[in-house]
């Protein structure tokens, strides 16, 4: 595709909390920005992996979903209108002549931007899938890597596969409204909290849960609607009904493309000077879990705190010929501006 690409001021690569926070920030200090994620919607991980979990350290929420912050923020960027385009996942991008940046989709959607926000967490977010024949066949309808709604589990004989947090989690809190619920894990040890596995083996004795031990090995069903699944420990091979199956195996996120933009990188993350969150390009900044800096914590929290700084220098080099003095949010005329 050919098409001119879209100009802006800022252009934040995610949108997760840093990135929609990155936007509100930049909002404030006088720039405004289009954010581009290759998710169907904003949120980042907060609303792809654990929407309906409680937060507990975001300051004055002392508890708040996932789902919840994401709504949340959206609302505090509102006086900004930034423009979103889902579905998108930046894979280049190339310094121009004129100073500004080309940035290109892989849909072949380009942008030019006086400045690069990346907030791009670890990178496109994957779950981890088993090498499952037809796997593709059932997701989205009868297998899961999520739970985003957990009405569409009610009722129904779920399959939890996995021994992690999230998997001892989702089994406990599905199982009282399950028609029944199997924790399926290839080994007597979780990597779960103790207090979960303690909880999860007081619910199966109680017979409120049942746990296996196995590894799956084939998908029964058809026409996208599973019925059961098979799984074998060491020789004995079983069948377990299963009408949702929900596959907790760890994620992958690779930073993909961007890892090769030519900021000066560690362990995958865009290293950042803490004044600014520049990155070692000039114009290019690096905030949440997408950066590192000594000391640096993967939390929400550190992703808003980057995204402030961010800002300050960011507006600098979108409007350089302006004075620029710092306000606060109360005496804001722009952050007041009715949606
Ligand atoms: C189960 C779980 C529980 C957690 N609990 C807490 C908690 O209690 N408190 C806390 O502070 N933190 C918690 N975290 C961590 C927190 O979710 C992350 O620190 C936070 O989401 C990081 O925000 P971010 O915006 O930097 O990145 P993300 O939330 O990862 O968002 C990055 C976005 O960028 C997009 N993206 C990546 N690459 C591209 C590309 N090339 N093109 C387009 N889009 C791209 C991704 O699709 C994603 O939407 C938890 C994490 C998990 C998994």
């Amino acid at each position: 595709m050919s098409n001119a690409p879209v100009t802006c001021e800022a252009l934040i690569i995610g949108a997760g909390p840093a990135g929609l926070f990155a936007a509100f920030q930049l909002g404030m200090a006088g720039v405004s920005s289009h954010l581009v994620d290759v998710l169907p919607h904003a949120g980042g991980q907060c609303a792809e992996l654990y929407p309906q979990k409680p937060i507990y350290d975001i300051p004055a929420h002392p508890r708040i979903t996932g789902a919840e912050l994401t709504d949340r923020l959206l609302e505090q960027t509102r006086p900004f209108s930034p423009l979103f385009h889902f579905n998108e996942r930046a894979t280049s991008l190339r310094k121009l002549d004129n100073g500004r940046f080309g940035v290109e989709m892989d849909s072949g959607l380009a942008f030019e931007a006086a400045v690069v926000v990346i907030a791009a967490g670890g990178g496109a977010i994957q779950p981890k899938k088993p090498p499952l024949r037809g796997i593709e066949d059932y997701e989205g309808t009868s297998i899961f890597y999520a739970v985003k709604d957990k009405a569409a589990f009610a009722g129904e004989h779920i399959v939890v596969a996995g021994g992690g947090d999230s998997a001892l989690d989702w089994a406990m809190e599905l199982a009282p409204e399950a028609k029944s619920l199997t924790l399926l894990h290839r080994r007597e040890q979780f990597r779960a909290a103790p207090a979960s596995v303690r909880r999860m083996r007081q619910m199966v004795e109680a017979g409120r849960m049942d746990f296996r031990l196995g590894q799956l090995r084939q998908l029964i069903g058809e026409n996208g609607q599973l019925r059961a699944v098979r799984a074998a420990n060491g020789r004995e091979s079983f069948e377990i009904p299963a009408t949702r199956l929900l596959l907790f195996f760890g994620l992958t996120n690779k930073m993909g493309p961007l890892a090769q933009w030519g900021m000066e990188m560690q362990g995958g993350l865009i290293i950042v000077n803490t004044a600014d969150f520049e990155t070692s390009i000039p114009g290019i900044f690096a905030i949440g879990d997408a950066c590192v800096y000594p000391g640096k914590l993967k939390l929400i929290l550190s992703g808003f705190h980057e995204a402030a700084l961010m800002a300050q220098k960011a507006c600098r080099r979108v409007h350089p010929d302006e004075h620029h003095t710092f306000v606060h949010s109360t005496s804001s005329r722009l952050a007041h501006k009715p949606s």
